[in-house]
């Protein structure tokens, strides 16, 4: 066993970091149009950790918004940058979801779904040959 981090992560001005220590619990990419807000793009790559398994150091900001599911969704962010660094929902107590752009070597990201299909933009590509689902899929029991 090796003491290396799974992976290192930071904002873009670098005032908020994190270290994982654990391997992705589930990796999916969200369409849903709080994420094309909150991301200003067509879609957020997320990969979900065990809580304990993530170290964030540095203060956030952060945004809660009701989902449709009735789940709040809290986004956390830099204060001084904007980047979008984790996420926190009501429906999944004890997992963080990171937004994978800020993982400093994230080739390890495979999404295994993509959510909220129906809103996906025209011009926003993700991939068609894993299970996309029009809303948000029933949590894994
Ligand atoms: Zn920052
Ligand atoms: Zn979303």
């Amino acid at each position: 066993m090796s003491n290396e981090p799974f992976a290192t992560g930071h904002c873009l001005c670098g005032a908020v970091t994190y270290t994982i220590n654990g391997a992705p619990m589930r990796m999916a990419q969200c369409h849903c149009k709080d994420c094309q807000r909150a991301s200003g793009t067509g879609h957020m790559s997320l990969a979900f950790f065990k809580a304990n398994d993530v170290e964030i150091a540095g203060e956030t900001a952060s945004y809660a918004a009701t989902a449709d599911s009735g789940n709040v969704n809290t986004r956390h962010f830099c204060p001084k940058c904007g980047s979008r660094v984790f996420g926190e929902n009501t429906g999944r107590p004890g997992v963080v979801g990171i937004a994978v752009g800020c993982v400093d070597e994230n080739d390890w990201f495979a999404p295994e779904a993509v959510v909220y299909a129906a809103s996906r933009p025209g011009w926003d590509v993700t991939s068609e040959e894993i299970p996309n689902f029009e809303t948000m899929p029933p949590p894994p029991k």
